[in-house]
């Protein structure tokens, strides 16, 4: 069984295909040696065995024999050898998983260096300084990674170091201060793990390459799994390299990359590099970097060089790429290239100019966008007209605005938000440890870092706000507050932040949505190219339906005409019909709404003109109508007070019984939906009429309107029935009394399970189903929507279920439900049209699972309808 693969040398071994096997490191390593790109030689350790590793607990037989023979393949590359004391060879231990997670597992620099083999680079190299520099990070490095050891006990000794002498930058420390780091930083180790540090190189690299190995089940990586929906049986690879040095002085750095400009997309290349450093230092912002232009002028060959690899890769992956690199005395190496992660807006940019550049064909481009990304286009920004009071500025490191208060660490993040509470996470800079909190947070302000430092890049995966490198804020942890200028903010305080400008504003500002961009609208436009499946809206206003049909909407599927009852105008009248004891009160009520109601579906026709329209019936319990308890009660005991007429004291006790009498157990489950049908005939009379009488007036206007009444909460064939009859005889007298002749249709809600088991039967009486995936999942679960918070974050975080299953469709239970509804009902009506209009028609896997399933169309909110759309395309592709 082969373990190991070689790259950088022409014993190349691997390809970019080999992700699964060798991981996306290592699959782009040996790539780009099969490109000709210079990388330094190195083998990938394969993710099967830390499968085996973790699985067995030890390593499978074979593998050391083969790690050694390619320690003697980079020995023969290179010249120097391994544990050497004269010429040492030193090695980089990387990890790698199948995609990639930044800053999840830790590598570890210079490792083979010991008390000895220092000299021997120091003296091979004539470079004091460089060597005891190596040495320095590499037992900082392998104390945190491999023997876990806290970071903070070698930062704050550096730290301690530096301000002894005086200095700033890591690089103001000569070789006696670096010596002295040495000694001390092995005292540290000595004194936390009880043992010397480990002298003996092959040692070392053993313990590294198992603390990677382990490191994929550790905390962080675990939680970026789990927010990434990333397979925990992955496993990683292992990338063992040898060292090239941006640390030899002036003619040697390091730096990251995009080929294209990852927050807008535009087509530049884009990045930044440190003079005289090491890897980690750009990432970890331990000191600002130039931005790469400047490379042009300090090093103008090595700039032009980088400059071809980049097209070349770009050219090759047909991808934006995010690339590392390293400069040792003024010769190139490439440590990492991949597919760069983007915010929303680059995404769509890139996607389109690559087609128009004729580097990806348009399903690819339609790929290159996630539906969700497209949600956070639809994002807040601040108000134009807003008049912000910044405080300070930091970089545009991820856009759209957001506001909250302030909060220091990410517990506190998760913490508020476990309440609903919206808070800007505030930090020096951020780790890894900081995600859970970053992702709980509704943005992100960081003192330290550039644009690719760890907030920044996992600020923009996220689509959260973050404005990073706001060096003007000084962070006091112990009183709980920052300061910026002559101000003071204190945790709790409200900010703003914008990630597009890296404004920090004082207080909340306004944010708006912004439109669709002419990108979107042609990422969209080729996806309604794409897709089969229909994308309606659920709209219950004329404003409603006309900002779905800008995004795209074509039809209403859901209509509830509960909300127009709430109406100011109509409230009242709606109080008298709920009150009505006798019918012919009630139907003198509803005469009072039947106007109003009838301009309600004349607005809403008109938005939707030529599209379909579905309203549903009353489906509420009538209780939801009347003032609350407290509040009756309340009105009657001020009515005594004041010694009110009798009439109006009767009429407050009246409304007092009726409350008692309308009162519930279990409301969800009780008086609603068409058992109101039913039980007072001419509530769904009344807005059978004026759904008709709207539909004749605009069609004497020219208009073509086929209106679709849909009657909730259907358990048996025979309600239908019932309902239908009624609702019928209506239509069919208002057509009468008009002379107009109107196409329209009746159906039914699929939302509770008996309805979806007889849909055969009720498929002969309705003309069309629209899944209620909202009550549906309630009545299958027997879940509670409204008590489920009680217990549902507990049933996702221990994994009892995978998502909430009021956001994203239960495919097995639930989905189960749906596709015999499907099934069932085109039996006995093959041409039956089919919707869903549960929360669930805007949710990308719910949408595929619907088109998978054969529906016609499904319907979500307004904003979410570009969200469909695309799911929708992707469905097909
Ligand atoms: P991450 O996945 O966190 O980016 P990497 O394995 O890419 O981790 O390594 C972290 C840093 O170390 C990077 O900046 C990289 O350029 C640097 N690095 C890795 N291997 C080498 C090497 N062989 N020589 C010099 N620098 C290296
Ligand atoms: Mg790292
Ligand atoms: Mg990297």
């Amino acid at each position: 069984n082969k373990f190991v693969y070689l790259f950088g040398n022409d014993e190349t071994e691997g390809k970019n295909s080999m992700k699964d096997l060798l991981g996306g490191k290592g699959a782009n390593l040996a790539e780009m040696s099969n490109l000709e790109i210079p990388v330094p030689v190195g083998f990938t350790i394969t993710t099967e065995v830390c499968t085996l590793y973790l699985k067995d607990e030890h390593y499978p037989a074979g593998l050391e024999g083969q790690i050694d023979n390619a320690i003697k393949e980079l020995e023969r590359t290179t010249g120097k050898r391994f544990g050497d004391l004269n010429n040492p060879l030193l090695l980089s231990v990387r990890s790698g998983a199948r995609v990639s997670m930044p800053g999840m597992m830790d590598t570890v620099l210079n490792l083979g260096l010991n008390d000895s083999s220092v000299v021997g680079l120091a003296n091979k190299t004539g470079n004091d300084r460089f060597a005891y520099d190596s040495y320095r990070r590499f037992l900082t490095m392998f104390a945190d990674v491999v023997l876990g050891i806290e970071h903070e006990k070698f930062e704050s000794t550096l730290t301690a170091k530096k301000k002894d002498k005086g200095v700033k930058q890591d690089t103001d420390l000569d070789v006696d201060d670096l010596k002295g780091l040495v000694e001390k930083f092995k005292g540290i180790i000595k004194e936390e793990t009880g043992k010397d540090f480990p002298q003996e190189a092959r040692e070392q690299l053993q313990m590294a390459i198992d603390a990677v190995f382990g490191s994929w089940n550790n905390q962080r990586a675990i939680t970026y799994r789990r927010l990434n929906a990333i397979p925990g049986k992955w496993g990683t690879a292992v990338n063992v390299q040898s060292m090239v040095y941006g640390n030899m002085g002036d003619t040697s750095g390091t730096g990251v990359a995009f080929t294209r400009d990852p927050a807008t997309g535009e087509k530049r290349f884009f990045g930044e590099y440190l003079i005289n450093a090491q890897g980690e230092d750009v990432v970890a912002g331990i000191r600002t970097p130039q931005p790469i232009k400047t490379l042009k002028n300090n090093m103008p060959e090595v700039y032009n060089q980088l400059v071809d690899i980049y097209m070349k890769l770009e050219d090759h992956f047909r991808d934006m790429q995010d690339i590392e690199f390293t400069i040792e005395k003024g010769k190139l190496f490439m440590l990492q290239t991949r597919t760069g992660k983007r915010t929303a807006a680059a995404a769509i940019k890139i996607a389109t100019d690559m087609v128009e550049e004729g580097l990806i064909d348009k399903e690819t481009a339609l790929t290159r966008v996630e539906p969700a990304q497209v949600d956070r286009l639809l994002h807040p920004n601040i108000d134009p007209d807003a008049t912000p009071d910044v405080i300070a500025n930091g970089l545009p490191a991820s856009p759209g605005a957001a506001v909250g208060e302030v909060v220091f660490t990410a517990e506190h993040a998760e913490e508020r938000a476990k309440k609903g509470e919206k808070t800007i996470l505030v930090r020096a800079e951020t780790s890894p440890e900081d995600i859970g909190g970053m992702n709980a947070a509704e943005g992100i302000l960081t003192v330290r870092g550039g644009m690719t430092s760890h907030a920044a890049v996992v600020a923009r995966g996220m689509g959260k706000p973050c404005v990073a490198g706001c060096g003007e804020i000084v962070i006091d942890m112990k009183e709980k507050n920052f300061h910026v200028g002559e101000h003071t903010i204190n945790e709790g305080d409200m900010i703003s932040i914008d990630g597009s400008t890296g404004d920090v504003i004082l207080g909340e500002v306004e944010l708006i949505l912004p439109g669709v961009s002419s990108e979107l609208e042609q990422i969209l436009s080729w996806a309604d190219e794409v897709r089969t499946l229909k994308v309606r809206t659920n709209a219950d206003t004329p404003h409603d339906a006309k900002v779905a049909r800008d995004f795209g909407a074509e039809g209403i599927g859901l209509c509830r005409t509960e909300h127009m009852f709430f109406g100011e105008d109509r409230i009242p009248a709606v109080r008298e019909m709920i009150m009505a004891e006798e019918i012919d009160v009630r139907k003198a009520a509803l005469k009072k709404l039947l106007p109003m109601q009838r301009e309600d579906f004349i607005g809403i026709f008109r938005a939707m003109e030529g599209y379909p329209v579905t309203i549903r019936l009353l489906d509420p319990p009538l209780h939801e109508f009347l003032p609350n308890h407290e509040e009756a009660i309340e009105k009657l005991a001020e009515l005594n007070a004041s010694d009110a007429p009798q009439t109006e004291l009767d009429r407050v006790k009246k409304v007092i019984g009726r409350i008692e009498y309308l009162k519930e157990m279990n409301p969800m489950l009780g008086h609603r939906g068409c058992r109101l049908g039913i039980t007072y005939p001419e509530i769904y009379e009344m807005q059978a009429q004026a759904i008709i009488e709207a539909a004749c007036e605009l069609t004497k206007e020219g208009m073509t309107i086929v209106p679709e009444i849909m009657i909730p909460l259907i358990s048996n064939i025979e309600e239908l029935e019932f309902v239908k009859r009624h609702v019928i005889k209506v239509v069919e007298a208002v057509m009468e009394e008009k002379s107009i002749k109107l196409d329209y249709m009746i159906g039914t809600m699929i939302e509770l399970p008996r309805a979806a088991l007889t849909a055969d039967q009720i498929a002969k009486e309705a003309e069309f189903f629209s899944f209620g995936t909202n009550d549906l999942t309630q009545t299958t679960f027997g879940f509670s929507r409204d008590d489920a918070g009680k217990f549902l974050p507990f049933y996702l975080e221990s994994g009892i279920l995978e998502d909430d299953p009021f956001a994203v469709l239960d495919q097995e239970g639930v989905g189960q439900l749906v596709k015999i509804g499907i099934e069932k009902g085109r039996a006995t009506r093959p041409d039956i049209k089919i919707g869903i209009c549960g929360e669930h028609g805007g949710e990308p896997k719910s949408v595929k699972f619907g088109h998978n399933v054969g529906l016609n169309y499904v319907s979500c909110s307004p904003f979410r309808v570009p969200i469909a759309r695309l799911a929708a395309a992707h469905a097909v592709i």
